[in-house]
């Protein structure tokens, strides 16, 4: 398919889900899905204060060669803007094109390279060295760069640099390669799920469950909230991302963590009274940015929701007498935030006001917290505080 379907002009959203969306936020709809189109216009790290401090952490950086800012809302929190776009969308540089698949396409899209075992298709007759193009399955241009194999070199290898990307549609900082990274100074994350840990409050004599926790950015920050001390007891079914969380507690120097890898719904078969239990619940991830496309629809919303009041039972059965619960979404539908939480309210929890409420109150719901991606300039999110009394 050499040189073929440069096309850009496709659907992003489900027609279902575009009628979903305008039903739920009317005029905005339009908006927030251009927003979910696009990275994130505020990059946020947080600062292991287990480690460092935010002051020495952003001289460090500075010395990194980045331009680091303090967020205003959190003393942990650290952005970096967003460079771009750099081209329009409907730019057509006409160079030989290289064909990536969605997730590498979402990598290049903000600023990486692209890498071979990404790669699915490329103009046979590109050498090294030279100039092309990089386009997503559907044909969205996401970058420029320098070939860094030939053609068909970059099609068959597994590994390796193909293009070396010169001009992404959009930058963030990649930050994974520096010392500070590696000696576990920060944690990439999202303003959102930063306000979650402190929205639960956590204290030192605590002892809290994390129902879905890996890859461990919220239990780590809650950790770090406790000064390691207390007890966290972390749970996850996904052995490939628990492993991801060791290595991170690891490399954040975090001690107060249980890791118990098992089906949270059966949290209730443990015996345990905890004192705060987050549940930051598998969702549709709606909210998550960028999304080159979407393919989820209505009907995994319905799913979804089902699901998570499996959770949200488990969770309630194992929260002692006037201990709290926080529940969280990085979804943006109504299913899986707002009557997920009246469900909770059917069964006796009580909503609680918010220590940090920095985003929109909910649909048809006050006290809980709501992120938009157009508002907020933030991935679309959802947090709820509540109490079994
Ligand atoms: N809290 C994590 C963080 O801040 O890094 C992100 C959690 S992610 C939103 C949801 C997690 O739920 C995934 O890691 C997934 O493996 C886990 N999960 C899905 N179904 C599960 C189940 N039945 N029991 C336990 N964990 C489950």
């Amino acid at each position: 398919m050499e040189g073929s379907g440069k096309s850009s002009t496709f659907e992003a959203f489900p027609v279902e889900l575009k009628d979903y969306y305008r039903k739920l936020f009317g005029s905005e709809a339009e908006e927030i899905m251009a927003s979910l189109r696009t990275p994130v216009e505020k990059y946020y790290i947080r600062v292991n204060t287990l480690k460092t401090s935010r002051e020495k952490l952003m001289r460090i950086l500075r010395r990194e060669g980045l331009k680091p800012r303090r967020s205003p809302y959190l003393k942990e929190g650290i952005y970096f803007e967003r460079e771009g776009p750099n081209f329009e969308d409907n730019y057509d540089p006409g160079l030989p094109v290289v064909r990536a698949n969605k997730f590498a396409s979402e990598s290049v899209y903000q600023g990486a390279h692209l890498y071979a075992p990404g790669v699915l298709q490329a103009n046979k007759g590109i050498k090294p060295g030279d100039e092309v193009e990089i386009r997503d399955p559907r044909g969205l241009l996401v970058g420029i760069g320098i070939a860094r194999m030939s053609g068909k070199e970059m099609v068959v290898s597994t590994r390796g640099l193909a293009v070396e990307v010169t001009l992404p549609k959009f930058k963030l900082p990649s930050l994974n390669e520096l010392e500070s990274f590696k000696e576990g100074l920060f944690y990439a994350q999202s303003l959102p799920s930063m306000v979650t840990a402190r929205v639960l409050e956590p204290s030192e004599e605590d002892l809290i469950i994390d129902m879905a926790a890996a890859p461990g950015g919220k239990t780590s920050h809650i950790a770090q909230l406790m000064q390691n001390r207390g007890e966290i007891i972390a749970i996850d079914k996904s052995r490939n991302r628990l492993r991801k969380m060791e290595e991170e507690l690891n490399r954040l120097g975090v001690k107060n963590v249980k890791i118990i890898r098992m089906d949270a719904r059966k949290l209730p078969e443990l015996g345990i009274k905890a004192d705060k239990i987050l549940l930051d619940a598998p969702c549709t991830a709606l909210g998550i940015r960028p999304k080159l496309w979407e393919s989820r629809t209505p009907r995994d919303i319905k799913a979804t929701a089902k699901y998570q009041r499996a959770f949200i039972w488990a969770a309630i059965k194992s929260l002692r007498k006037d201990g709290v619960l926080v529940y969280s979404t990085c979804t943006i539908s109504l299913e899986e935030n707002e009557a997920n939480v009246k469900f909770m309210l059917e069964k006796g929890l009580k909503l609680e006001e918010q220590g940090l409420f920095i985003g929109s109150a909910g649909i048809g719901l006050e006290k809980v917290q709501r992120f938009y991606p157009n508002r907020h300039l933030t991935q679309g999110f959802f947090i709820a505080k509540l109490r079994k009394v």
